[in-house]
Protein backbone atom coordinates (compact mmCIF):
# COMPACT_ATOMS: atom_id res chain seq x y z
CA UNK A 1 0.00 0.00 0.00
CA UNK A 2 1.22 3.51 -0.83
CA UNK A 3 2.28 5.12 2.16
CA UNK A 4 -0.55 8.09 3.28
CA UNK A 5 2.14 10.95 3.15
CA UNK A 6 4.21 10.06 0.00
CA UNK A 7 4.85 7.56 -3.39
CA UNK A 8 6.46 4.68 -2.16
CA UNK A 9 5.17 1.45 -0.13
CA UNK A 10 4.47 2.08 3.20
CA UNK A 11 7.12 1.09 5.56
CA UNK A 12 9.60 0.88 2.54
CA UNK A 13 12.70 3.25 2.51
CA UNK A 14 13.18 5.38 -0.26
CA UNK A 15 15.72 4.78 -2.63
CA UNK A 16 19.18 5.99 -2.03
CA UNK A 17 20.01 8.75 -4.56
CA UNK A 18 23.79 8.67 -6.04
CA UNK A 19 26.18 10.46 -4.55
CA UNK A 20 27.27 12.28 -8.03
CA UNK A 21 23.62 13.43 -7.91
CA UNK A 22 23.30 14.86 -4.16
CA UNK A 23 26.98 16.39 -5.11
CA UNK A 24 25.04 18.30 -8.62
CA UNK A 25 22.54 19.46 -6.10
CA UNK A 26 24.23 21.22 -3.53
CA UNK A 27 26.87 22.76 -6.39
CA UNK A 28 23.51 24.30 -8.39
CA UNK A 29 20.78 25.11 -5.62
CA UNK A 30 22.88 24.66 -2.37
CA UNK A 31 22.27 21.88 0.42
CA UNK A 32 18.89 20.74 1.54
CA UNK A 33 17.76 20.67 5.14
CA UNK A 34 14.85 18.67 5.39
CA UNK A 35 11.89 19.57 7.24
CA UNK A 36 10.04 17.18 9.85
CA UNK A 37 6.87 15.80 8.95
CA UNK A 38 4.04 15.33 10.89
CA UNK A 39 3.02 12.01 11.89
CA UNK A 40 0.09 10.47 10.80
CA UNK A 41 -1.01 10.05 14.78
CA UNK A 42 -0.73 14.07 14.58
CA UNK A 43 -2.62 14.16 11.60
CA UNK A 44 -5.53 11.89 13.08
CA UNK A 45 -5.52 13.82 16.10
CA UNK A 46 -5.96 17.42 14.31
CA UNK A 47 -8.93 16.18 12.13
CA UNK A 48 -12.11 17.83 12.93
CA UNK A 49 -15.22 14.92 13.16
CA UNK A 50 -17.14 13.93 9.91
CA UNK A 51 -20.26 16.25 8.95
CA UNK A 52 -21.49 12.30 7.93
CA UNK A 53 -22.77 9.44 9.78
CA UNK A 54 -21.40 6.15 8.94
CA UNK A 55 -24.46 4.85 7.74
CA UNK A 56 -24.71 3.63 4.00
CA UNK A 57 -21.65 2.06 3.34
CA UNK A 58 -19.85 5.48 4.37
CA UNK A 59 -16.73 5.29 5.75
CA UNK A 60 -15.94 7.98 8.27
CA UNK A 61 -12.57 6.54 9.95
CA UNK A 62 -9.95 9.24 10.13
CA UNK A 63 -7.03 7.26 8.55
CA UNK A 64 -9.73 6.42 5.53
CA UNK A 65 -10.37 10.27 5.58
CA UNK A 66 -6.66 11.40 5.52
CA UNK A 67 -5.44 8.63 2.87
CA UNK A 68 -8.18 10.25 0.62
CA UNK A 69 -7.53 13.75 1.30
CA UNK A 70 -5.12 14.41 -1.59
CA UNK A 71 -3.33 13.26 -4.28
CA UNK A 72 -0.59 13.48 -5.45
CA UNK A 73 0.75 16.96 -6.81
CA UNK A 74 3.53 18.80 -5.00
CA UNK A 75 1.27 21.15 -2.89
CA UNK A 76 -0.56 17.89 -2.05
CA UNK A 77 2.34 16.40 -0.44
CA UNK A 78 3.45 19.92 1.13
CA UNK A 79 0.02 19.76 2.97
CA UNK A 80 0.06 15.45 3.86
CA UNK A 81 4.07 15.92 4.81
CA UNK A 82 3.22 19.30 7.35
CA UNK A 83 0.00 17.95 8.34
CA UNK A 84 -1.93 20.83 7.11
CA UNK A 85 -4.65 20.03 4.87
CA UNK A 86 -7.08 22.23 5.05
CA UNK A 87 -10.28 19.79 4.21
CA UNK A 88 -10.53 16.33 4.73
CA UNK A 89 -13.21 14.72 2.93
CA UNK A 90 -16.05 13.67 5.42
CA UNK A 91 -16.54 10.26 4.00
CA UNK A 92 -15.14 7.74 1.60
CA UNK A 93 -17.73 4.91 -0.35
CA UNK A 94 -16.45 2.03 -1.86
CA UNK A 95 -19.05 0.90 -4.89
CA UNK A 96 -18.90 -2.48 -6.77
CA UNK A 97 -21.16 -2.17 -9.08
CA UNK A 98 -22.89 0.97 -11.50
CA UNK A 99 -26.57 -0.23 -9.81
CA UNK A 100 -24.16 0.88 -6.47
CA UNK A 101 -22.69 3.98 -7.94
CA UNK A 102 -26.43 5.48 -8.64
CA UNK A 103 -27.31 4.67 -5.21
CA UNK A 104 -24.44 6.91 -3.97
CA UNK A 105 -25.38 9.85 -6.61
CA UNK A 106 -28.88 9.25 -4.53
CA UNK A 107 -27.71 9.66 -1.45
CA UNK A 108 -25.22 12.57 -2.15
CA UNK A 109 -28.26 14.42 -3.56
CA UNK A 110 -30.31 13.90 -0.52
CA UNK A 111 -26.95 14.73 1.61
CA UNK A 112 -26.21 17.93 0.07
CA UNK A 113 -22.96 16.37 -0.48
CA UNK A 114 -20.00 16.47 -3.63
CA UNK A 115 -18.82 13.48 -4.91
CA UNK A 116 -15.29 13.10 -5.80
CA UNK A 117 -14.28 10.03 -7.85
CA UNK A 118 -11.18 8.53 -6.53
CA UNK A 119 -8.93 6.06 -8.92
CA UNK A 120 -5.39 5.80 -7.87
CA UNK A 121 -5.38 8.71 -6.29
CA UNK A 122 -2.05 9.88 -8.55
CA UNK A 123 -3.65 13.24 -9.67
CA UNK A 124 -0.42 15.57 -10.07
CA UNK A 125 -3.46 18.90 -10.97
CA UNK A 126 -5.33 18.59 -7.50
CA UNK A 127 -7.85 16.48 -8.81
CA UNK A 128 -8.90 14.74 -5.94
CA UNK A 129 -9.36 17.01 -2.85
CA UNK A 130 -12.73 18.24 -1.45
CA UNK A 131 -13.36 22.06 -2.80
CA UNK A 132 -11.67 24.39 -0.42
CA UNK A 133 -14.67 27.10 -0.70
CA UNK A 134 -17.37 24.54 -0.59
CA UNK A 135 -18.67 24.12 2.37
CA UNK A 136 -21.11 20.94 1.30
CA UNK A 137 -20.00 17.90 3.06
CA UNK A 138 -17.44 15.93 0.73
CA UNK A 139 -17.24 12.11 -0.37
CA UNK A 140 -14.85 10.19 -1.79
CA UNK A 141 -16.50 7.57 -4.25
CA UNK A 142 -13.29 5.22 -4.62
CA UNK A 143 -13.52 2.46 -7.69
CA UNK A 144 -11.21 0.43 -5.98
CA UNK A 145 -14.14 -2.34 -6.03
CA UNK A 146 -15.35 -1.08 -9.41
CA UNK A 147 -12.37 -3.43 -10.91
CA UNK A 148 -11.42 -6.49 -13.27
CA UNK A 149 -11.84 -8.09 -16.76
CA UNK A 150 -16.04 -7.88 -17.73
CA UNK A 151 -15.96 -9.18 -21.05
CA UNK A 152 -13.14 -10.09 -23.88
CA UNK A 153 -14.31 -9.73 -27.78
CA UNK A 154 -11.26 -11.47 -29.22
CA UNK A 155 -12.51 -11.07 -32.73
CA UNK A 156 -13.20 -7.27 -32.32
CA UNK A 157 -10.14 -6.54 -30.14
CA UNK A 158 -12.33 -4.61 -27.56
CA UNK A 159 -11.99 -5.72 -23.62
CA UNK A 160 -13.99 -4.22 -21.54
CA UNK A 161 -13.06 -3.40 -17.44
CA UNK A 162 -14.10 -2.20 -14.40
CA UNK A 163 -12.80 1.37 -14.14
CA UNK A 164 -10.97 1.41 -11.21
CA UNK A 165 -8.92 -1.86 -12.53
CA UNK A 166 -5.07 -0.68 -11.60
CA UNK A 167 -2.48 -0.54 -14.87
CA UNK A 168 -0.87 -4.06 -13.76
CA UNK A 169 -4.39 -6.17 -13.62
CA UNK A 170 -5.31 -4.70 -16.92
CA UNK A 171 -2.31 -5.98 -18.53
CA UNK A 172 -2.62 -9.54 -15.86
CA UNK A 173 -6.06 -9.97 -17.44
CA UNK A 174 -5.07 -9.62 -20.73
CA UNK A 175 -1.64 -11.69 -20.81
CA UNK A 176 -2.93 -15.22 -20.90
CA UNK A 177 -4.58 -13.85 -24.36
CA UNK A 178 -1.66 -12.64 -25.50
CA UNK A 179 -3.09 -8.85 -25.49
CA UNK A 180 -1.89 -5.67 -24.26
CA UNK A 181 -3.31 -2.12 -23.69
CA UNK A 182 0.48 -1.07 -24.04
CA UNK A 183 -0.83 1.75 -21.85
CA UNK A 184 2.06 2.98 -19.69
CA UNK A 185 2.16 5.83 -18.04
CA UNK A 186 5.01 6.65 -15.25
CA UNK A 187 2.09 6.08 -12.61
CA UNK A 188 1.21 2.92 -14.48
CA UNK A 189 1.45 0.90 -10.96
CA UNK A 190 -0.66 2.88 -8.95
CA UNK A 191 -3.22 4.41 -11.47
CA UNK A 192 -6.58 3.08 -12.85
CA UNK A 193 -7.75 2.67 -16.58
CA UNK A 194 -11.03 4.91 -15.54
CA UNK A 195 -8.37 7.95 -14.11
CA UNK A 196 -6.02 7.34 -17.58
CA UNK A 197 -9.73 8.24 -19.31
CA UNK A 198 -11.53 10.94 -17.08
CA UNK A 199 -7.70 12.61 -17.38
CA UNK A 200 -6.46 12.01 -21.15
CA UNK A 201 -3.51 10.10 -19.97
CA UNK A 202 -0.65 9.67 -22.19
CA UNK A 203 1.61 6.23 -21.51
CA UNK A 204 5.11 6.31 -22.00
CA UNK A 205 4.65 4.30 -25.51
CA UNK A 206 1.85 5.55 -26.73
CA UNK A 207 3.30 6.68 -30.20
CA UNK A 208 2.68 3.07 -30.70
CA UNK A 209 -0.23 2.14 -28.72
CA UNK A 210 -1.78 5.12 -28.57
CA UNK A 211 -2.77 7.49 -26.51
CA UNK A 212 -5.93 6.47 -23.74
CA UNK A 213 -8.48 8.97 -26.20
CA UNK A 214 -7.36 6.33 -29.32
CA UNK A 215 -7.55 3.05 -26.10
CA UNK A 216 -11.19 4.06 -25.12
CA UNK A 217 -13.49 2.64 -27.05
CA UNK A 218 -16.63 3.10 -24.96
CA UNK A 219 -18.00 2.11 -21.68
CA UNK A 220 -20.71 3.25 -19.05
CA UNK A 221 -20.76 6.92 -17.12
CA UNK A 222 -22.92 7.53 -14.17
CA UNK A 223 -24.33 10.80 -13.91
CA UNK A 224 -26.40 12.93 -11.59
CA UNK A 225 -28.99 13.24 -14.88
CA UNK A 226 -29.00 9.52 -15.38
CA UNK A 227 -26.60 6.70 -16.95
CA UNK A 228 -24.83 7.38 -20.53
CA UNK A 229 -23.42 4.23 -22.14
CA UNK A 230 -21.13 4.95 -25.12
CA UNK A 231 -21.21 1.77 -27.93
CA UNK A 232 -17.50 0.61 -28.78
CA UNK A 233 -17.92 1.77 -33.07
CA UNK A 234 -14.92 1.11 -34.45
CA UNK A 235 -15.66 4.66 -36.07
CA UNK A 236 -18.63 6.71 -36.62
CA UNK A 237 -20.20 9.54 -38.03
CA UNK A 238 -23.13 9.98 -36.15
CA UNK A 239 -22.60 13.39 -35.01
CA UNK A 240 -19.75 14.81 -32.12
CA UNK A 241 -18.20 12.07 -30.79
CA UNK A 242 -19.73 11.71 -26.67
CA UNK A 243 -17.19 9.62 -25.88
CA UNK A 244 -14.67 13.17 -26.37
CA UNK A 245 -16.55 14.80 -23.93
CA UNK A 246 -15.92 11.78 -20.94
CA UNK A 247 -12.29 11.77 -22.17
CA UNK A 248 -10.73 14.28 -19.48
CA UNK A 249 -13.72 15.39 -18.04
CA UNK A 250 -12.24 14.49 -14.69
CA UNK A 251 -15.39 13.43 -12.37
CA UNK A 252 -16.98 16.53 -13.45
CA UNK A 253 -19.85 14.65 -15.46
CA UNK A 254 -20.31 11.45 -13.20
CA UNK A 255 -18.41 8.82 -12.53
CA UNK A 256 -16.71 6.07 -15.25
CA UNK A 257 -18.03 2.35 -14.09
CA UNK A 258 -16.80 0.49 -17.41
CA UNK A 259 -14.11 1.40 -19.80
CA UNK A 260 -14.51 -0.55 -22.97
CA UNK A 261 -10.75 -0.43 -24.68
CA UNK A 262 -8.93 -1.37 -27.61
CA UNK A 263 -6.65 -4.20 -27.53
CA UNK A 264 -3.69 -5.93 -29.85
CA UNK A 265 -1.67 -9.03 -29.79
CA UNK A 266 1.50 -8.24 -27.46
CA UNK A 267 4.72 -7.31 -29.48
CA UNK A 268 6.59 -10.35 -29.76
CA UNK A 269 9.95 -7.74 -29.83
CA UNK A 270 10.39 -4.66 -28.04
CA UNK A 271 14.20 -2.93 -28.46
CA UNK A 272 14.94 0.09 -26.71
CA UNK A 273 18.20 1.46 -28.34
CA UNK A 274 19.60 4.79 -27.91
CA UNK A 275 21.85 7.50 -29.13
CA UNK A 276 23.59 10.53 -28.02
CA UNK A 277 23.76 13.70 -30.16
CA UNK A 278 25.93 16.58 -30.02
CA UNK A 279 23.76 19.66 -29.79
CA UNK A 280 19.87 20.22 -28.46
CA UNK A 281 19.11 22.00 -31.96
CA UNK A 282 20.35 19.31 -34.10
CA UNK A 283 18.66 16.84 -31.65
CA UNK A 284 15.36 18.45 -31.91
CA UNK A 285 15.54 18.39 -35.66
CA UNK A 286 16.35 14.28 -35.69
CA UNK A 287 13.37 13.86 -33.23
CA UNK A 288 11.33 15.64 -35.76
CA UNK A 289 12.39 13.89 -38.86
CA UNK A 290 11.90 10.89 -37.26
CA UNK A 291 8.25 11.69 -36.40
CA UNK A 292 7.62 12.22 -39.57
CA UNK A 293 9.00 9.25 -40.93
CA UNK A 294 5.89 7.65 -39.16
CA UNK A 295 8.16 4.73 -38.50
CA UNK A 296 6.41 1.65 -36.17
CA UNK A 297 7.76 3.23 -33.14
CA UNK A 298 6.34 3.22 -29.84
CA UNK A 299 8.62 5.81 -27.84
CA UNK A 300 10.84 8.74 -29.33
CA UNK A 301 12.57 10.28 -25.84
CA UNK A 302 14.34 12.98 -26.31
CA UNK A 303 16.80 14.46 -22.99
CA UNK A 304 17.88 18.17 -23.16
CA UNK A 305 21.45 18.28 -22.33
CA UNK A 306 20.88 19.23 -18.70
CA UNK A 307 18.94 16.20 -18.48
CA UNK A 308 21.22 14.23 -19.95
CA UNK A 309 23.72 15.16 -17.48
CA UNK A 310 21.23 14.74 -14.57
CA UNK A 311 20.34 11.10 -15.85
CA UNK A 312 24.38 10.22 -16.15
CA UNK A 313 24.78 11.61 -12.25
CA UNK A 314 21.57 9.84 -11.10
CA UNK A 315 23.24 6.54 -12.80
CA UNK A 316 26.04 6.62 -10.18
CA UNK A 317 29.62 5.99 -11.16
CA UNK A 318 29.62 2.63 -12.30
CA UNK A 319 31.90 0.95 -15.17
CA UNK A 320 29.01 1.25 -17.50
CA UNK A 321 28.60 5.15 -16.59
CA UNK A 322 32.47 5.48 -16.99
CA UNK A 323 33.02 3.77 -20.30
CA UNK A 324 30.11 5.88 -21.74
CA UNK A 325 31.64 9.23 -20.20
CA UNK A 326 35.09 7.87 -21.73
CA UNK A 327 33.32 6.62 -25.38
CA UNK A 328 31.41 10.33 -25.94
CA UNK A 329 34.72 12.17 -24.94
CA UNK A 330 36.57 9.53 -27.84
CA UNK A 331 34.09 10.07 -30.28
CA UNK A 332 34.18 13.91 -29.72
CA UNK A 333 30.15 14.39 -29.32
CA UNK A 334 29.46 17.11 -27.79
CA UNK A 335 29.49 20.43 -26.96
CA UNK A 336 26.14 19.89 -24.91
CA UNK A 337 24.92 15.98 -25.42
CA UNK A 338 21.46 14.82 -25.88
CA UNK A 339 20.48 11.45 -25.34
CA UNK A 340 18.01 9.97 -27.57
CA UNK A 341 16.01 6.89 -26.21
CA UNK A 342 13.46 5.19 -28.77
CA UNK A 343 11.68 2.34 -28.57
CA UNK A 344 10.12 -0.13 -31.32
CA UNK A 345 7.57 -2.93 -30.57
CA UNK A 346 6.41 -5.65 -32.91
CA UNK A 347 7.91 -8.43 -34.92
CA UNK A 348 11.88 -8.11 -35.36
CA UNK A 349 11.83 -7.60 -38.95
CA UNK A 350 9.69 -4.36 -38.49
CA UNK A 351 11.54 -3.53 -35.38
CA UNK A 352 14.81 -3.75 -36.98
CA UNK A 353 14.13 -2.24 -39.94
CA UNK A 354 12.29 0.80 -38.18
CA UNK A 355 15.95 0.91 -35.59
CA UNK A 356 18.00 0.96 -38.68
CA UNK A 357 15.76 3.77 -39.90
CA UNK A 358 16.15 5.85 -36.83
CA UNK A 359 19.92 4.93 -36.73
CA UNK A 360 20.18 6.74 -40.45
CA UNK A 361 18.01 9.72 -39.14
CA UNK A 362 20.25 10.48 -36.30
CA UNK A 363 23.41 9.45 -38.10
CA UNK A 364 22.38 12.92 -40.41
CA UNK A 365 22.03 14.94 -37.97
CA UNK A 366 25.72 14.21 -36.67
CA UNK A 367 24.52 11.53 -33.60
CA UNK A 368 25.98 8.34 -32.72
CA UNK A 369 24.64 5.10 -31.42
CA UNK A 370 25.63 3.89 -27.84
CA UNK A 371 23.88 0.17 -27.63
CA UNK A 372 21.15 -0.73 -25.92
CA UNK A 373 22.66 -0.62 -21.90
CA UNK A 374 20.50 2.96 -21.02
CA UNK A 375 17.73 1.96 -22.61
CA UNK A 376 17.58 -1.52 -20.56
CA UNK A 377 18.55 0.62 -17.27
CA UNK A 378 15.40 2.78 -18.73
CA UNK A 379 12.97 -0.24 -19.05
CA UNK A 380 13.89 -1.87 -15.72
CA UNK A 381 13.47 1.20 -13.12
CA UNK A 382 11.11 3.52 -15.74
CA UNK A 383 8.30 2.85 -13.07
CA UNK A 384 10.29 3.33 -9.75
CA UNK A 385 11.93 7.05 -10.98
CA UNK A 386 8.89 8.53 -9.35
CA UNK A 387 10.55 6.96 -5.87
CA UNK A 388 13.35 9.34 -6.01
CA UNK A 389 10.19 12.09 -5.08
CA UNK A 390 10.79 10.81 -1.14
CA UNK A 391 14.33 10.40 -1.71
CA UNK A 392 14.98 13.78 -2.38
CA UNK A 393 12.53 15.31 0.13
CA UNK A 394 14.02 13.44 2.75
CA UNK A 395 17.16 15.46 1.36
CA UNK A 396 15.34 18.57 2.02
CA UNK A 397 14.56 19.05 -2.10
CA UNK A 398 11.13 19.31 -3.63
CA UNK A 399 11.23 17.89 -7.58
CA UNK A 400 8.07 18.78 -9.65
CA UNK A 401 7.52 18.48 -13.17
CA UNK A 402 5.03 20.58 -15.56
CA UNK A 403 4.19 19.67 -19.21
CA UNK A 404 2.86 20.96 -22.45
CA UNK A 405 3.14 19.93 -26.08
CA UNK A 406 3.93 22.44 -29.12
CA UNK A 407 4.10 23.10 -32.84
CA UNK A 408 7.80 21.97 -34.09
CA UNK A 409 8.10 25.42 -35.00
CA UNK A 410 7.75 26.80 -31.72
CA UNK A 411 8.93 24.40 -29.94
CA UNK A 412 12.85 25.64 -29.33
CA UNK A 413 11.67 28.88 -28.53
CA UNK A 414 9.16 27.53 -25.99
CA UNK A 415 12.00 25.07 -24.31
CA UNK A 416 14.53 28.00 -23.59
CA UNK A 417 12.42 30.40 -22.25
CA UNK A 418 11.06 27.43 -20.11
CA UNK A 419 14.28 26.47 -18.63
CA UNK A 420 15.73 29.85 -17.99
CA UNK A 421 12.10 30.77 -16.22
CA UNK A 422 12.31 27.94 -14.19
CA UNK A 423 15.77 28.42 -13.46
CA UNK A 424 15.61 32.25 -12.04
CA UNK A 425 12.13 31.55 -10.85
CA UNK A 426 13.14 31.76 -7.57
CA UNK A 427 16.17 34.86 -7.87
CA UNK A 428 13.46 37.45 -5.76
CA UNK A 429 13.69 35.20 -2.77
CA UNK A 430 17.55 34.16 -3.38
CA UNK A 431 16.72 30.45 -4.30
CA UNK A 432 18.62 28.27 -7.03
CA UNK A 433 15.98 26.08 -9.35
CA UNK A 434 17.70 22.92 -11.06
CA UNK A 435 15.62 22.43 -14.43
CA UNK A 436 15.76 20.21 -17.19
CA UNK A 437 13.29 18.46 -19.59
CA UNK A 438 13.12 16.07 -22.61
CA UNK A 439 10.54 15.40 -25.39
CA UNK A 440 8.35 12.65 -24.06
CA UNK A 441 6.02 11.92 -27.00
CA UNK A 442 6.91 12.99 -30.70
CA UNK A 443 3.93 13.39 -33.29
CA UNK A 444 4.39 14.81 -36.93
CA UNK A 445 3.40 18.09 -36.09
CA UNK A 446 4.75 18.64 -32.49
CA UNK A 447 5.77 17.16 -29.61
CA UNK A 448 5.44 17.59 -25.55
CA UNK A 449 7.55 19.05 -23.94
CA UNK A 450 8.25 17.42 -19.81
CA UNK A 451 10.41 19.70 -17.50
CA UNK A 452 11.25 18.69 -14.06
CA UNK A 453 12.69 21.43 -11.66
CA UNK A 454 14.27 20.92 -7.93
CA UNK A 455 14.24 23.05 -5.33
CA UNK A 456 15.12 23.72 -1.82
CA UNK A 457 12.70 23.05 1.04
CA UNK A 458 12.06 25.95 3.07
CA UNK A 459 11.77 24.95 6.71
CA UNK A 460 8.18 26.80 6.73
CA UNK A 461 5.54 24.58 4.29
CA UNK A 462 4.01 27.89 3.33
CA UNK A 463 6.93 29.13 2.12
CA UNK A 464 7.38 26.25 0.06
CA UNK A 465 4.26 26.24 -1.45
CA UNK A 466 5.07 29.76 -2.27
CA UNK A 467 8.17 28.91 -3.87
CA UNK A 468 6.20 26.20 -6.09
CA UNK A 469 3.45 28.60 -6.49
CA UNK A 470 5.89 31.30 -8.20
CA UNK A 471 7.66 28.71 -10.63
CA UNK A 472 4.30 27.11 -11.52
CA UNK A 473 2.58 30.46 -12.72
CA UNK A 474 5.47 31.47 -14.78
CA UNK A 475 6.26 28.46 -16.00
CA UNK A 476 2.33 28.43 -17.02
CA UNK A 477 2.47 32.01 -18.53
CA UNK A 478 5.41 30.48 -20.72
CA UNK A 479 3.74 28.04 -21.71
CA UNK A 480 0.59 29.66 -23.25
CA UNK A 481 2.49 33.18 -24.23
CA UNK A 482 4.08 30.32 -26.31
CA UNK A 483 1.43 28.60 -27.82
CA UNK A 484 2.02 25.28 -25.88
CA UNK A 485 -1.13 23.25 -24.47
CA UNK A 486 -1.87 23.86 -20.67
CA UNK A 487 -1.51 19.80 -20.74
CA UNK A 488 0.13 17.14 -22.69
CA UNK A 489 -1.02 14.39 -20.47
CA UNK A 490 -1.61 15.77 -17.08
CA UNK A 491 -5.01 16.75 -17.25
CA UNK A 492 -6.35 19.82 -15.52
CA UNK A 493 -7.51 19.46 -12.33
CA UNK A 494 -7.50 22.46 -9.86
CA UNK A 495 -4.12 23.87 -10.46
CA UNK A 496 -4.09 24.48 -14.56
CA UNK A 497 -8.32 26.11 -14.31
CA UNK A 498 -6.84 29.45 -14.62
CA UNK A 499 -5.05 28.68 -17.96
CA UNK A 500 -7.97 26.56 -19.64
CA UNK A 501 -9.98 29.89 -20.91
CA UNK A 502 -7.22 30.89 -22.92
CA UNK A 503 -7.02 27.36 -25.08
CA UNK A 504 -10.95 26.48 -25.26
CA UNK A 505 -11.97 30.65 -25.20
CA UNK A 506 -15.42 31.57 -23.30
CA UNK A 507 -17.59 30.19 -25.68
CA UNK A 508 -15.77 26.81 -25.14
CA UNK A 509 -15.85 27.25 -21.63
CA UNK A 510 -19.26 28.01 -21.74
CA UNK A 511 -20.22 24.34 -23.69
CA UNK A 512 -18.60 22.79 -21.08
CA UNK A 513 -20.19 24.09 -18.43
CA UNK A 514 -23.89 23.64 -20.03
CA UNK A 515 -22.90 20.37 -20.22
CA UNK A 516 -21.90 19.87 -17.05
CA UNK A 517 -24.93 21.72 -15.76
CA UNK A 518 -26.83 19.11 -18.14
CA UNK A 519 -25.75 15.77 -16.14
CA UNK A 520 -25.06 17.05 -12.94
CA UNK A 521 -27.76 20.43 -12.22
CA UNK A 522 -27.02 19.92 -8.61
CA UNK A 523 -22.92 20.69 -9.10
CA UNK A 524 -22.31 17.46 -7.04
CA UNK A 525 -19.68 16.64 -8.92
CA UNK A 526 -15.73 16.68 -8.31
CA UNK A 527 -16.34 20.56 -7.93
CA UNK A 528 -13.65 23.06 -7.73
CA UNK A 529 -11.77 21.15 -10.72
CA UNK A 530 -11.43 21.58 -14.44
CA UNK A 531 -14.47 24.36 -14.50
CA UNK A 532 -15.11 27.18 -12.44
CA UNK A 533 -15.17 26.75 -8.45
CA UNK A 534 -18.81 25.10 -7.26
CA UNK A 535 -19.18 28.20 -5.27
CA UNK A 536 -19.17 30.60 -8.53
CA UNK A 537 -21.26 28.12 -10.36
CA UNK A 538 -23.84 27.69 -7.92
CA UNK A 539 -23.84 31.51 -7.19
CA UNK A 540 -24.55 31.74 -11.39
CA UNK A 541 -20.89 33.84 -11.30
CA UNK A 542 -18.72 32.14 -14.18
C1 LIG B 1 4.71 9.62 -10.34
C2 LIG B 1 3.64 9.95 -11.32
C3 LIG B 1 3.84 9.70 -12.67
C4 LIG B 1 2.84 10.02 -13.60
N1 LIG B 1 3.05 9.72 -14.91
C5 LIG B 1 2.09 9.99 -15.82
C6 LIG B 1 2.27 9.66 -17.19
O1 LIG B 1 3.29 9.09 -17.59
N2 LIG B 1 1.28 9.98 -18.06
C7 LIG B 1 0.12 10.56 -17.63
O2 LIG B 1 -0.75 10.80 -18.45
N3 LIG B 1 -0.07 10.88 -16.34
C8 LIG B 1 0.86 10.60 -15.42
N4 LIG B 1 0.66 10.92 -14.10
C9 LIG B 1 -0.59 11.55 -13.68
C10 LIG B 1 -1.69 10.56 -13.23
O3 LIG B 1 -1.12 9.31 -12.93
C11 LIG B 1 -2.71 10.42 -14.34
O4 LIG B 1 -3.45 11.62 -14.42
C12 LIG B 1 -3.68 9.24 -14.17
O5 LIG B 1 -4.42 9.12 -15.34
C13 LIG B 1 -4.61 9.37 -12.99
O6 LIG B 1 -5.23 8.12 -12.76
P1 LIG B 1 -5.80 7.75 -11.32
O7 LIG B 1 -6.47 6.45 -11.42
O8 LIG B 1 -4.74 7.85 -10.30
O9 LIG B 1 -6.87 8.90 -11.12
P2 LIG B 1 -7.09 9.86 -9.88
O10 LIG B 1 -5.84 10.57 -9.56
O11 LIG B 1 -7.74 9.12 -8.79
O12 LIG B 1 -8.13 10.87 -10.51
C14 LIG B 1 -7.76 11.76 -11.52
C15 LIG B 1 -9.00 12.54 -11.98
O13 LIG B 1 -9.91 11.67 -12.62
C16 LIG B 1 -11.14 11.58 -11.90
N5 LIG B 1 -11.52 10.17 -11.92
C17 LIG B 1 -10.79 9.10 -11.51
N6 LIG B 1 -11.47 7.97 -11.73
C18 LIG B 1 -12.65 8.32 -12.30
C19 LIG B 1 -13.79 7.60 -12.74
N7 LIG B 1 -13.85 6.27 -12.66
N8 LIG B 1 -14.82 8.29 -13.27
C20 LIG B 1 -14.78 9.64 -13.37
N9 LIG B 1 -13.73 10.37 -12.95
C21 LIG B 1 -12.68 9.71 -12.42
C22 LIG B 1 -10.84 12.13 -10.52
O14 LIG B 1 -11.97 12.70 -9.92
C23 LIG B 1 -9.77 13.16 -10.82
O15 LIG B 1 -10.33 14.36 -11.26
C24 LIG B 1 1.64 10.61 -13.15
C25 LIG B 1 1.45 10.84 -11.79
C26 LIG B 1 2.43 10.52 -10.89
C27 LIG B 1 2.19 10.77 -9.43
Amino acid sequence: MRRWNGWIDEGAEPPAVASGAVRLLEAEIGPGAPPRDATLGEVVASLGASALADEAGLSIDPVDRIRHARGQSLPDWIALRSGRLGRVPDAIVRPATSGDVRGILELGRRRGAALIPFGGGTSVVGGVMPDLDDDRPSIVVATELLTGLHGLDETSGLATFGAGTLGPDVEAALGPHGLTLGHLPQSWERSTIGGWVATRSAGQQSLGFGRIEELFAGGRLEAPAGSMVLPPHPASAAGPDLRQLVLGSEGRFGILTETIVRVGPKPRVEAVPSWVLGEWPRAVDAARDIARARLPLSMVRLSTPIETATTLALAGEGRGVRALRAYLRFRRVGPEPCLLLVAASGDEKLVELAVREVGSIVRRHGGTGIGGSPGRQWLRSRFQVPDLRDALWELGYAIDTLETAVDWSRLPDLAADLGRTLRHGLDDVGERVHAFSHLSHVYPSGSSLYATYVFRLAADPDETLDRWRRLKDAASEVIVRHGGTISHQHGVGRDHRRWLAGEKGELGLGVLRDVSARLDPDRMMNPGVLLTDARDERSGRR
